[in-house]
């Protein structure tokens, strides 16, 4: 079952020696992102909570400082992120920057050498827990995408406030926060990447981020498949297995044939992204596949379940509203669809 509280996840995943190690040994391999991808995905099939926790952490910060960081910053924050020691939170969303992500309101100035940061950040995954922020805010607010930066945020620094936890309709064991930056003062060395190319950073993260978020679609998606072929044998109506009923048996192999062509999108992008090859549609594209196939699934695997499906007695109940979600955070499924098309049409 899904651990239902966020400190149960800590327990298990980052304080438990495998899934630290597992981390550490798979980021430093030039197989990164498949092998990670698989893990994700494993993860997912569980308990998409943990699958997105560990997506956050590992795409959207430790990717980013590894691939933009000084050196001084790998060697600050990298060994206790990868140990699993301390978590991370990756913060580009605000109220009025959701889609639009280019219309960052929060600011960051320079004064007497530092800088100090002034907004609000909305829905940081692990935003409860997490010890390393990664923000995007304004550096040269005129220049709209081209004037915002990212910055690396201890969570002790002056200034510096966890908002309102998120209720939210599934992945209940992930935090989802509200960030608040009140004169938070940031030493300049914890520029991330250069000064108003903070929107690369952050869509280069992105497309890495969205592989972690197909593998959880998947994780679900295979979820909902195992779930109902074990319940379909064992569900007897006119005296036979439910599965001896064509309807479910189509049923099944749709969500199947479905999910192996999520599965190998997937794989692809994350080959490519392991070769060092542009893969920002092939990225879209996966995600956009996997998430939809997640919620195909979802919703045929409570259908086979009958009544049983819409209880929380079976597991189908969460992975129909945890699948939802995959739809919408890194990108909407729309905003998919104009990446893809974008490429297409360019
Ligand atoms: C549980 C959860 C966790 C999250 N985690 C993080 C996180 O860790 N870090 C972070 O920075 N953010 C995070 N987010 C934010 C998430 O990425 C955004 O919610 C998402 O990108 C959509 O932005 P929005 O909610 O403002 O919707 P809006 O942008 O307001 O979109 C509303 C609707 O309009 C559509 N739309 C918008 N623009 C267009 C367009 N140009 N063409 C067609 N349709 C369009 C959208 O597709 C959607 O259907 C999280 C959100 C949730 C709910």
């Amino acid at each position: 079952m899904c651990p239902s509280s966020s400190n149960l996840y800590f327990n298990l995943l980052w304080k438990g020696a495998n899934g630290a190690r597992l981390h550490r040994n798979n980021f430093k391999n030039s197989h990164w992102a498949s092998g990670y991808t698989k893990f994700r995905d494993d993860g997912a099939r569980w308990c998409a909570s943990t699958g997105v926790i560990v997506s956050a952490h590992s795409s959207l910060v430790c990717d980013p400082i590894y691939r933009f960081g000084t050196e001084e910053q790998k060697k600050k924050y990298l060994p206790d992120l990868l140990s699993g020691k301390k978590i991370g939170s990756f913060s580009l969303t605000e109220a009025g920057a959701g889609s639009d992500s280019g219309a960052t309101k929060t600011t960051a100035k320079m004064a007497d050498g530092k800088w100090v940061l002034n907004g609000s950040k909305l829905f940081a995954t692990n935003g409860k827990e997490a010890e390393v922020f990664i923000l995007i805010a304004s550096t040269e607010p005129s220049q709209k995408t081209r004037g915002v930066s990212a910055f690396i945020v201890d969570r002790d620094t002056p200034g510096y406030k966890i908002g309102k936890i998120e209720k939210k309709l599934g992945i209940k064991s992930s935090s989802t926060a509200e960030i608040i930056l009140e004169d938070c003062v940031v030493p300049k060395e914890n520029l991330l990447g250069e000064l108003n190319k903070g929107f690369k950073v952050a869509m280069v993260t992105l497309d890495g981020g969205r592989l972690g978020i197909a593998a959880q679609a998947l994780g679900i998606a295979r979820a909902c498949i195992e779930d109902s072929i074990k319940y379909a044998k064992e569900r007897f109506q006119f005296d036979q297995p439910i599965a001896s009923f064509q309807a479910i048996q189509w049923m099944l192999s749709d969500m199947w044939m479905e999910y192996e062509a999520a599965w190998l999108l997937n794989w692809r992008a994350s080959m490519m992204k392991d070769k060092g090859l542009n893969y920002s549609t092939e990225s879209a594209v996966a995600k956009l596949k996997a998430s939809e196939v997640a919620m195909d699934c979802a919703r045929k695997a409570v259908q086979i379940h009958g009544g049983y499906g819409y209880t929380e007695d079976f597991n189908v109940e969460r992975y129909y509203r945890d699948a939802k979600i995959t739809e919408i955070y890194e990108g909407t499924s729309e905003i998919q669809r104009l990446v893809i098309s974008r490429s297409l049409l360019k």
